[in-house]
C-alpha cells in the first residue's frame, strides 16, 4: 500500500487588505538561464516557454538581445523570439541592453521590452560595463526609442537592497535610479534584490521611499531571491505595502554570478502556491508550473530549486514514513 499522496493545491484562507489578484512576471527563460552555466537547446527553450504559456503565464521575459560574447547562454535570442507564441492576451517581453539590443529585438518581433539600470557603482561596472549614471542614460535612451515605436518598458533597479561589493545600498539612490526610469516613461519599476539579501521590514522601507518619491505603487514589482530563504516572506510584506506585481522564475532557476553561494530568483511555483493560498488569483496552473520544472531538470540533468514543484512531482513512496 502506498502512503498518502501530498495535497496538490493549497487550501485558500483570504488575509484582509491584500488584492484580489496580481502579476507573477515570469523571468525563468531569461534571468533564470543566463545565470545557469549550461547553454540550453533552443528548441529546450521555446518548449520551456510555450508550457509556461500553458500553464498560465502572461508577462513572460523569453530572452536578452545582448552581445553573445556577453552573454552565450542567451546567443539565440532572435530564434527565441520568433519561435514563441504568446496566446490571446499574453505579454513577451525582451531584455535590451542598448538601443542596438531594442533595435534586434524590434526586428525579431518583440513589442514590449526591458532595460536594467544599477542602485550601485560597483554592478553597474561590473555588469551594465559603464558607471551608474550612464546606466541611466543608456536606459533613458532605449525607454525614449522604444516608447516612440509604441513599444512599452519594463525597468529594472539592480541592487536595490544590498550589493556584493559594497554591502548596504544607499536608499536614496535606488529612489534616485527608480525615479529616473519612472519619469523616463518606463510602465513598470521592478526593485531588484539581485542577490537575495533582503528582509520584510526593509522591503516595506524602499517601497514606501520610492512611492514617497511619487511613483505609483501599481507601478511598482518585486524582483526577488531566495539566497537567505526570505523571498516569500518579503513578497508578503510587498504585497502588504501594496505591491500588485512579483517577480520569478521556474522551479527557481538562475544564480547570481556577482555572489558566491546566491541562489535562483523565488521560484513560480513556490510563489503562487502562498499568493493562491492567501486567495489571491494568479491564473497560474501550479501542478503545470511544476511538471515543466521537473521536465527541464530531466532535460538539464540537474534540480531544480522549488520546494512546491518537490512536494508535487514526489511519489508517495518517496516521502518518508
Ligand atoms: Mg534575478
Amino acid at each position: 500500500m502506498s502512503g498518502p499522496a501530498p495535497r496538490q493545491a493549497p487550501r485558500r484562507v483570504a488575509a484582509e487588505g491584500l488584492p484580489a489578484e496580481v502579476t507573477v512576471y515570469e523571468v525563468g527563460p531569461r534571468d533564470g538561464l543566463q545565470a545557469e552555466t549550461d547553454v540550453i537547446p533552443t528548441a529546450v527553450k521555446s518548449e520551456l516557454c510555450a508550457r509556461l504559456y500553458a500553464a498560465g503565464s502572461r508577462a513572460l521575459e523569453v530572452t536578452s538581445f545582448v552581445p553573445p560574447a556577453w552573454i552565450p547562454q542567451l546567443a539565440d535570442a532572435r530564434r527565441v523570439s520568433a519561435s514563441v507564441r504568446p496566446p490571446e492576451g499574453a505579454r513577451a517581453v525582451a531584455l535590451v541592453p542598448n538601443r542596438r539590443g531594442l533595435d534586434d529585438a524590434l526586428a525579431a518581433g518583440m513589442r514590449e521590452v526591458a532595460v536594467v539600470v544599477s542602485a550601485t557603482e560597483s554592478f553597474a561596472r561590473a555588469n551594465l560595463n559603464t558607471d551608474r549614471a550612464g546606466a541611466v542614460a543608456r536606459a533613458v535612451a532605449v525607454v525614449d526609442d522604444a516608447r516612440s515605436a509604441g513599444i512599452p518598458v519594463r525597468g529594472y533597479v539592480s541592487m536595490a537592497f544590498g550589493d556584493p561589493w559594497e554591502g548596504d545600498v544607499d536608499i536614496a539612490a535606488v529612489v534616485d535610479a527608480a525615479v529616473a526610469l519612472h519619469s523616463a516613461g518606463c510602465r513598470t519599476i521592478a526593485l531588484g534584490d539581485t542577490i537575495g539579501v533582503a528582509t520584510a521590514g526593509h522591503v516595506e522601507q524602499v517601497v514606501e521611499a520610492v512611492t514617497d518619491a511619487g511613483i505609483p505603487r501599481s507601478a511598482l514589482a518585486l524582483h526577488l531571491h531566495d539566497t537567505y530563504g526570505q523571498a516569500l516572506a518579503n513578497v508578503l510584506a510587498g504585497l502588504r505595502a501594496g505591491v500588485t506585481e512579483f517577480d520569478a522564475s521556474v522551479g527557481g532557476l538562475g544564480r547570481c554570478p556577482y555572489a558566491p553561494g546566491a541562489t535562483g530568483n523565488l521560484a513560480t511555483e513556490d510563489l503562487a502556491w502562498m499568493l493562491e493560498g492567501l486567495g489571491i488569483r494568479t491564473g497560474l496552473d501550479i501542478p503545470a508550473l511544476a511538471r515543466t520544472s521537473a521536465w527541464l531538470a530531466g532535460v538539464r540533468g540537474r534540480p531544480h530549486a522549488s520546494r512546491v514543484a518537490h512536494a508535487l512531482t514526489t511519489t508517495p513512496e518517496e516521502h518518508p514514513a
